[in-house]
């Protein structure tokens, strides 16, 4: 079976080897084990339910609440040659109709759903009528409490999935490692314990950075300068930030694209594409920016300044190097930083979460302080089971930025 696996893995996508965890959670779904697969942000998730998809006879369902995501994944797969849709709303009624009915007579070989489509019994009843190779719960920690994104709709899908008697083999995909969320998702979908295939939360191609003490704005000018051609992505934490740091790239030179949520839906849709299409190398942002944007080539992430959370920090950072080629993720930090992150949390309505929310940012400041290495830390954070050695690249291995740092306090002295 696995040797059928690979010759697909070579015959559709063009790849010699799997990249670690796919083959196992490959094996499994193909030997009908329901399967849990923890993988970070750019370790090849979706493969490990689109090969199985692929031998298997069938329609394969992959669930997931990332709407602006699926037809860029839908293209993907057409452009291997591979039957697939999608439906949700982004699509009229009648093209949603038209779709369903085809997907009936097994016309697709995948087909990607939003979890709201099984809020009506319709689709249940159509699905309970086809025969379906499997079921895939993509951003799976979005149907755990435990996770950062829940959805309650998302959750009660699978007690109604297990009600229909041709249920296939189940597989639920997720970057989130948390043993809560974790153990959550497994008990739902019906996982054995030795199912879940974790290969935790490192990202080896991403080299982090921290410095202190340097002229930000010159910073970030040089950096670009010494990049012309690669994809980066900045953040800044207002979007005031973000235009004075446009602006200023662009007077010296640098034509960068911006996104915030104070742009219109259509200025920020220009940039986005732009962006995506490598129009565009580099482009200034605030968090609004990224969630669902699917692009694999970004060389850099820089952090203009501190991020609220460890969580958003990884999140955004880990936008970098989606391809699995060298990523640079470098976080400008200055004291100021910390009141402004003070700030933003003080406005925030819901009392209730402020503690926890100062004890997040107690971690992130903790993080711009450590010494110690900085892929290491983030991964005890996430008490990741994998944490191993230290990355032996990021500014606290090497020592780079450290220097940066002394020099700020013989400023200071
Ligand atoms: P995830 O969903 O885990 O974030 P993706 O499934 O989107 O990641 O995969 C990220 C990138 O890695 C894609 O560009 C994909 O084509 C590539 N990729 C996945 N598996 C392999 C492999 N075995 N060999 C080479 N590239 C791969
Ligand atoms: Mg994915």
């Amino acid at each position: 079976m696995i040797e059928k696996a690979e010759r697909l893995l070579q015959t559709y996508y063009g790849f010699s080897s799997f990249r670690k965890g796919q083959e196992q959670a490959i094996r499994q779904v193909l030997q009908n084990e329901n399967t849990l697969a923890v993988m970070p942000t750019g370790g090849g998730k979706s493969l490990c339910y689109q090969i199985p998809g692929l031998a298997l006879e069938g329609t394969a369902i992959i669930i997931s609440p990332l709407i602006s995501l699926m037809k860029d994944q839908v293209d993907a797969l057409v452009a291997y040659g591979i039957s697939a849709t999608y439906i949700n709303s982004s699509l009229s009624a009648t093209e949603q109709r038209e779709r369903i009915r085809d997907m009936e007579k097994g016309r697709y070989q995948f087909v990607y759903v939003a979890p709201e489509r099984f809020d009506s019994g319709a689709f249940l009843a159509t699905l309970q009528r086809m025969e379906l190779s499997l079921i895939a719960f993509d951003e799976a920690h979005c149907i755990s409490q435990w996770g950062h994104d829940f959805r309650p709709s998302y959750r009660s899908i699978v007690p109604t999935l297990y009600q229909i008697p041709n249920l296939p083999v189940l597989m639920a995909l997720t970057a989130t490692a948390t043993q809560e969320v974790i153990q959550d998702i497994q008990r739902l979908i019906h996982v054995e314990p030795d199912a879940i295939v974790n290969t935790g939360f490192a990202r080896e191609n991403l080299s982090f950075r921290m410095i202190k003490g340097r002229d930000k704005r010159d910073f970030v000018k040089e950096y670009v300068k010494s990049r012309p051609e690669e994809a980066g992505i900045i953040y800044t934490a207002t979007r005031k930030d973000a235009d004075h740091l446009q602006q200023y790239l662009e007077k010296e030179g640098y034509s960068t694209g911006k996104y915030h949520a104070g742009m219109s839906e259509n200025q920020r849709k220009e940039m986005q594409t732009k962006f995506v299409r490598d129009e565009i190398t580099t482009i200034v942002a605030t968090n609004a920016f990224g969630m669902g944007i699917d692009k694999s080539n970004v060389r850099y992430v820089i952090h203009y300044s501190m991020p609220m959370n460890i969580e958003s920090y990884y999140q955004e950072a880990g936008r970098a190097g989606r391809d699995g080629e060298p990523g640079d993720c470098v976080l400008l930090f200055s004291s100021q930083d910390i009141q402004l992150q003070r700030f933003l949390i003080d406005q925030s309505p819901v009392e209730e979460k402020k503690k926890e929310e100062y004890a997040k940012l107690q971690s992130m400041i903790n993080y711009c302080h450590t010494s110690m290495c900085l892929q290491q830390y983030i991964l005890e954070y996430f008490q990741d089971p994998n944490s191993t050695e230290p990355c032996g690249k990021c500014s606290n291995c090497t020592h780079d930025g450290k220097e940066q740092d002394m020099t700020k306090e013989a400023q200071m002295v």
